[in-house]
This record gives structure tokens, C-alpha cells and sequence, in this order.
């Protein structure tokens, strides 16, 4: 049976990536749904390569650029975000991949859940953002979330024939990112061009400075909480710089089981789209000799302030990681805007999370404003730093 996929976000890079996963097994995969927020070009020649049914372009300043291009096509085309969270619903779909960026996958994800569809998530601010909505939700319509994010997709493998074994405890494996072992004297005068030089992954923009900042392992952990089930101290964080080891469970007789690999985006892609079958596929592959030995160290916290902001955050619980998410994102986008230092995106971050107002059990509103409040307080933290 061939699964109809909804790829938002297609031309990032998660969703390149998924491009190439589906394009190599059109025998299993079919594009049905490719959306976009912004960049008009290359949506319109994934378009004309895959023949989706329908494309959906964000910017609706971009739709008739999309729409002539795609004219002679049999390709309907939509712009605008309330699009997005439609076209999510049609009947034909099987499988929605979100990988758009940020607090914008929040509205989709809900919609494509509620028309029950499974979601293969690679968008981790969603489950960030409202866990508590968004699992209650799943439940609720009796849908799968696969993750995407390849920590949680080595979780979600080695939970394969686990069903009635709790967990202990988990290992999210980091890379460090670029600054590992870097002193806080370094990072006062980090540029955006060196934290975006990650050493293993290739990904995009704002997950690549969340990577260099650790915030990235601080959002992953808030997403293996609502994922697995677990609690703040059964989630824990070590530092493995090459990327081989994915992410580790620990059972309550002390086994460990760990997923390893090469560092490549397509293999948790296509695992979340072929689940629960393991698509063969020619990726390269691991060599032991290549890498003679493979480390473990801890994070170090006192320079990388992130991480402890998302776990103050977690056990708050609430509205606070929304409230942290929110600051994030537009701490990220001033840094890479060069408004403001490396460092300072962590206080921008704790400052925004004690000024704003604590919401203990939001609904989906409450969530909308938390995030509008988050952003304009942490604009303003930002606008002080000027
Ligand atoms: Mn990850």
C-alpha cells in the first residue's frame, strides 16, 4: 500500500530530505500535500517534479508567482496559513510530516490530528509549546506521532517491543555543537557564522543555533517528556560528539538500549514514514574503524544557561516552556540578525520567563497568548540590550 504523504514545511531542510527519502521509493511513498512559507521557488519546482495534488504557499503575497507557474499543471494552489491548517485535513492524506519552523506548526498539527491523521513529527516546538494539548489530542482521535527528531526516533526504536516494560530513565545524546568546551569568554564574542557551522548535522537555521546554545537539547528534552511519558528526572543529557550514539532508554533492571548511526536526517525521516517497516534504503554506513572511540561528557551548564533554563521551565510546567519557546525564538532571530550577542540569548530567555504571567493549565488560547506576551517581552529585553 502506497502512503500519501503531507510534507509542511517541504522546503526546508527536513523536508528536502524527506523529498529525497519518498523520491527513492515512489513504490511506498507518494507526495500528496507540499507546503511552503516562503520560498516560492523551489516549492514551485518540487511541484513540478512530484505533481502533488495540491501546494500551499505561506506568503500570500508569493500565491500568484505559485499559481501561474503551476498553471498548465493539474496542481491545486493555496496560499496563507489558514490554508496550511486546511488542506492538512483532505481525505487523501495519510501521513502529515510537519517540518515547518517554530510556534507556526502549533495550528496544522492540531487540525491534522483532529481529521486523524498520523503526524510524523519533526517540528519539536508543537509538543514544546502545548505537550499537555497536543498528547491529550492524539489520544483522543487513537493517532501515532513518530518522531522525526533523531534523539526521539532512537527512543521511539529502541521502545519497539517494550510495551509493558516502564522506562527508568533516558539519554539524550547532544553533539555539543559547535562551541563544546568553549568558556564563556568565547561565546561573549560568538559570531552567527561560527554557530552555524555545526561539526555533524546539516540542518536549518534556527535549530542549528539552538544546537550551538544547548536550547535545542533543552526543547528536545520537553518533547521526550510528552512523547515518553516522563518526568523531568527521568530525562537526562550527555554530551557525545560523534553523533553516532542517538539517544539511549534505560529499563528497570538496569539493561540499556541505544539506536546508533551515521548522523543523516533521512534515516528518522524515513523511519517515521515507513513505521512500522524499515525501508532499505543505501545510506552510508557505519564503520567501526572510522571511529575508534566513541566519548561521553557531561554538558557543561555553568557556560551553556539554556539547558537549565528548559528544565526550570519543564518543571514548572504550564504555560512556562511556552513562554520559554516564545523568548527563544525571537532571541534566536535577533542573534542571527546581529542585534544581539551569542550569550545574551540565554538572559533574554530568563528574563522573558519571570516577567511573564504563569498560566498553570492553558487552553489552546491561553497558548496564543503566552506566545504573543513571551515575544513582546523578550523583544523588549531585547531592544534594553541595544
Ligand atoms: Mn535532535
Amino acid at each position: 500500500m502506497i502512503k500519501r504523504i503531507a510534507i509542511l514545511g517541504a522546503t526546508g531542510s527536513i523536508g528536502t530530505q524527506a523529498l529525497e527519502v519518498i523520491e527513492q521509493h515512489p513504490e511506498k511513498f507518494e507526495v500528496e500535500v507540499l507546503t511552503a512559507n516562503n520560498n516560492a521557488n523551489l516549492l514551485v519546482a518540487q511541484a513540478k517534479k512530484f505533481i502533488p495534488n495540491t501546494v500551499v504557499i505561506g506568503n500570500k503575497e508569493k500565491y500568484s508567482f505559485v499559481s501561474e507557474a503551476l498553471a498548465s499543471l493539474p496542481i491545486k494552489v493555496y496560499a496563507g496559513a489558514e490554508a496550511i491548517a486546511q488542506v492538512v485535513q483532505m481525505g487523501t492524506i495519510d501521513v502529515v510530516l510537519t517540518a515547518m519552523v517554530g510556534f507556526s506548526g502549533l495550528k496544522p498539527t492540531i487540525k491534522a490530528i483532529e481529521a486523524g491523521k498520523s503526524i510524523a513529527l519533526a517540528n519539536k516546538e508543537t509538543l514544546v509549546v502545548a505537550g499537555d494539548l497536543i498528547t491529550k489530542l492524539a489520544h483522543e482521535y487513537k493517532i501515532n506521532i513518530l518522531p522525526v527528531d533523531s534523539e526521539h526516533s532512537a527512543i521511539f526504536q529502541c521502545l519497539v517491543g517494550e510495551l509493558n516494560n516502564p522506562i527508568e530513565k533516558i539519554y539524550l545524546t547532544a553533539s555539543g555543537g559547535p562551541f563544546r568546551g568553549k568558556g564563556i569568554e568565547f561565546l561573549r564574542t560568538a559570531t552567527s557564522r561560527q554557530a552555524l557551522n555545526h561539526p555533524n548535522w546539516s540542518m536549518g537555521n534556527k535549530v542549528t543555533i539552538d544546537s550551538a546554545s544547548l536550547m535545542n537539547k533543552g526543547l528536545e528534552a520537553i518533547e521526550a517528556k510528552w512523547l515518553f511519558d516522563l518526568k523531568p528526572e527521568q530525562i537526562d543529557v550527555i554530551v557525545h560528539p560523534q553523533s553516532i550514539v542517538h539517544s539511549i532508554v534505560q529499563f528497570e533492571d538496569g539493561s540499556m538500549k541505544a539506536q546508533m548511526g551515521m548522523p543523516d536526517m533521512r534515516l528518522p525521516i524515513q523511519y517515521a514514514l515507513g513505521f512500522p517497516d524499515r525501508v532499505k534504503s543505501n545510506f552510508p554506513r557505519f564503520n567501526f574503524l572510522d571511529y575508534p572511540a566513541l566519548t561521553f561528557e557531561h554538558a557543561d551548564v555553568s557556560v551553556f544557561r539554556n539547558l537549565d533554563l528548559a528544565y526550570l521551565a519543564m518543571q514548572k510546567g504550564g504555560n512556562m516552556p511556552c513562554v520559554l519557546n516564545a523568548a527563544n525564538e525571537i532571541a534566536v532571530d535577533c542573534f542571527l540578525k546581529q542585534e544581539i550577542g551569542f550569550v545574551d540569548m540565554s538572559e533574554v530567555v530568563e528574563k522573558t520567563m519571570m516577567s511573564s504571567s504563569f498560566v498553570p493549565m492553558p487552553s489552546y488560547d491561553d497558548y496564543i497568548m503566552s506566545d504573543e506576551e513571551g515575544r513582546r517581552i523578550a523583544l523588549q529585553v531585547v531592544s534594553k540590550m541595544r
